[in-house]
C-alpha cells in the first residue's frame, strides 16, 4: 500500500490522468447516493424506478421522481471535490473526467471535458421522434413532458439493464488504457461497466488510488485506498498537482 506522499507526487507529476466519479462525490453537495442513506424516495428503492420496466408500468411514477431529483440538483452546489478536479484538469496535460453522475455538478465547477457514462438529468429523449432537448424546468410543467411531436419523453439517462453510449464507453476505455494514474472517487464499483474501466487501466500500467467512504470490491486491487470523504480528501491529495 503506497503512502499519501508518494500518491501525491505520482499525481503532481503524471502526464495522463483519469478520473472515475459515482455518486459519493455529489453527496456533499446535499444529492443523495442510490445505495446510502437518504436513497429511498416515497418507499420506492432507486433500483426499481431506474428502469426501463419501471417506465413501460409508470411513466408518471418515475417522471415524479426524476421531478423530485432534479429539484434537488437544482439546489446543490459544486464541493471541494468537484472544484478540485476541475483545477487538475487544467495542470494536466492529458487529463480525462469519467463520470457515472447524471447531475451536472463537475460541468458546474468548471469541468470542461466530461465523459457521461450515465446521461444527463438535464437532457429529454423523445420516445416518439428521438429529439434529444435540454430542459431545465423545476418543476416540470407536465408529467409526464410529451414532445411537440406528441411523443413520451423519457429522462436522457442511462438505466439499469441499459447499453451504455458506444461511443463515450469506446473513449473512456482508450483513456483508461493510456493513463499513469487512475482514480476512482466515489463510486460502489459495482455498476459494469464501468467498474472494470479502473482494472483495465491498472493491467495497462496505471497506479491505481481509490477515495470512498468505505471498502469497495477494488479496494483489493488498488495501488492505495483513502477511507473518507471525497470533499475533504480530494482537495489535499491533488495539493501538490494543482500549485501553479
Ligand atoms: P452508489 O450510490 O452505488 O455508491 C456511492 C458510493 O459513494 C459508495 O461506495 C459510498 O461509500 C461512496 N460515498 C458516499 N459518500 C461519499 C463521500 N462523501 N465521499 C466519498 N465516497 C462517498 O453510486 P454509483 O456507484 O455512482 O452508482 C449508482 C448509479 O446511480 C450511477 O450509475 C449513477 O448513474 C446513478 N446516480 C447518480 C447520482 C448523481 O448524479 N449525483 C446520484 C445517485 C445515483
Ligand atoms: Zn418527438
Amino acid at each position: 500500500m503506497a503512502e499519501w506522499e508518494t500518491i501525491q507526487g505520482w499525481l503532481a507529476e503524471a502526464e495522463r490522468v483519469v478520473v472515475l466519479t459515482g455518486a459519493g462525490i455529489s453527496a456533499e453537495s446535499g444529492v443523495p447516493t442510490f445505495r446510502g442513506a437518504g436513497g429511498l424516495w416515497r418507499q420506492h428503492r432507486p433500483e426499481d424506478l431506474a428502469t426501463p420496466e419501471a417506465f413501460a408500468r409508470g411513466p408518471r411514477l418515475v417522471w415524479e421522481w426524476y421531478d423530485w431529483r432534479r429539484a434537488r440538483v437544482a439546489k446543490a452546489e459544486p464541493n471541494p471535490g468537484h472544484l478540485a478536479l476541475a483545477q487538475l484538469e487544467r495542470r494536466v496535460p492529458d487529463f480525462t473526467l469519467i463520470t457515472q453522475n447524471v447531475d451536472g455538478l463537475h460541468q458546474r465547477a468548471g469541468s470542461q471535458r466530461v465523459l457521461k457514462l450515465h446521461g444527463d438529468i438535464w437532457t429529454l429523449h423523445c420516445l416518439g421522434c428521438g429529439l434529444e432537448e435540454t430542459n431545465h424546468d423545476v418543476p416540470l410543467r407536465e408529467i409526464p413532458p410529451r414532445c411537440s411531436c406528441g411523443g413520451l419523453f423519457r429522462p436522457g439517462v442511462i438505466w439499469f439493464g441499459e447499453a451504455l453510449p458506444a461511443d463515450v464507453l469506446r473513449h473512456a476505455m482508450e483513456a483508461a488504457a493510456h493513463a499513469q494514474v487512475f482514480l476512482v472517487v466515489g463510486t460502489s464499483a459495482v455498476v459494469q461497466p464501468a467498474a472494470s474501466l479502473p482494472l483495465l487501466a491498472q493491467q495497462n500500467g496505471a497506479k491505481l488510488v481509490e477515495i470512498n467512504l468505505e471498502e469497495t470490491p477494488l479496494s483489493a486491487q488498488a495501488d492505495a485506498s483513502f477511507w473518507g470523504k471525497a470533499g475533504e480528501l480530494l482537495p489535499r491529495l491533488l495539493e501538490a498537482a494543482v500549485k501553479p
